[in-house]
């Protein structure tokens, strides 16, 4: 039922189908594997923020940009535990701590560790995203309890040198498997709108969907520009480049028809999309938010906006496991 062995010339063929029949034909795949009235509500929190040694475009945290955010240290654990309780009182059901690194340090493991036992206690789903991990790394956190862990391809293989330099597309692809290989459930997606072609997102949701194994989250962020950031200094200038909501949701909508169990999951940007965008994308499969009015350093909907939405949509929180996860089970 799960294919991995999808061409490029079949995504690029949902892509050039009339917008209307692609919306209709992911609805149609959401309702077939997952309730389409149900969006899981995540909260992801930034445990380490800034002074970050990649040099990612389209991040406010790269050391290598002028974004202006001051660099913190690693968050102490009460904090980010006191962080989980909030968003498990807000109706979260996972809590994603993200930290501006490289890759973890030795030294940090422990507290890390410490971080996804006290969070998972309360009940909560843990994710987290540190980077690049070794497979030392991806077991210990799988030791301690981690279920997700995030880590996005970004683009396509083709444009992610223009994304990044301190990283390589195959350095992505052998964290992801590190991930898997230690149990751990993977949460993976990429940003629309970074200047990027059509064959760029038909290309970034090939990649997706010809993984070894889906991932059970996917995430599609339109990226939030940033002035200081190479990526966001660009959109400033040319806002032509920016990829308008209908070609958003194209991605949404061929992500869900390719990945039909995971959840597609609106991240970074939905805070400047309308409404009418955001029902769009549901319609077209979406099925997880972030919820909150932060998204690491960047503004997110907020709770009451979210409330209201879904108040008007007829959506409700969803309360259940993952499709994928079920189906692991
Ligand atoms: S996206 Fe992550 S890895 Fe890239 S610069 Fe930002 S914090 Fe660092």
């Amino acid at each position: 039922m799960l294919r991995t062995d999808w061409t490029r010339a079949e995504i690029r063929a949902l892509f050039d189908l009339p917008f209307t029949e692609l919306v209709f034909r992911a609805a149609q795949v959401h309702r077939a594997h997952q309730a389409a009235d149900e969006v899981q509500l995540c909260t992801l929190l930034s445990i380490k923020t800034g002074g970050c040694p990649e040099d990612c475009g389209y991040c406010s945290q790269s050391a290598h940009h002028g974004s202006g955010l001051k660099a913190e240290k690693l968050m102490d654990v009460n904090s980010v535990l006191s962080a989980a309780a909030e968003a498990k009182a807000a109706g979260s059901q996972r809590f994603c701590m993200g930290a501006a690194w490289r890759s973890p340090k030795e030294r940090d493991m422990p507290k890390v560790v410490a971080m996804i036992e006290g969070v998972k206690a309360m009940g909560l789903e843990t994710c987290m995203t540190l980077g690049m991990l070794d497979e030392g790394q991806a077991r210990t956190l799988a030791d301690a309890g981690l279920d997700y862990y995030n880590h996005n391809l970004d683009s396509s293989p083709e444009y992610y040198e223009r994304v990044t330099s301190t990283r390589t597309y195959q350095d992505r692809l052998d964290t992801l498997e590190n991930v898997r290989n230690a149990g751990v459930s993977v949460c993976c997606g990429g940003i629309v709108g970074m200047g990027e072609t059509r064959e760029d997102r038909i290309g970034f949701v090939h990649a997706l969907a010809t993984l070894p194994r889906h991932p059970e989250s996917v995430t599609v962020n339109a990226l939030v520009p940033i002035r200081g950031t190479p990526l966001g200094d660009m959109l400033a200038d040319t806002p032509m480049a920016r990829v308008d909501d209908i070609e958003f949701v194209r991605v949404v909508a061929a992500a869900r028809i390719a990945c039909p169990m995971s959840m597609i999951r609106l991240s970074a940007g939905r805070e400047s999309m309308s409404e009418a965008a955001q029902a769009l994308c549901f319609m077209a499969g979406a099925n997880s938010i972030f919820t909150g009015d932060k998204l690491l350093t960047t503004g997110n909907a907020g709770d009451s906006a979210d409330a209201a939405l879904f108040a008007k949509l007829g959506l409700r929180a969803m309360e259940g496991d993952e499709p994928m996860r079920v189906a692991a089970e």
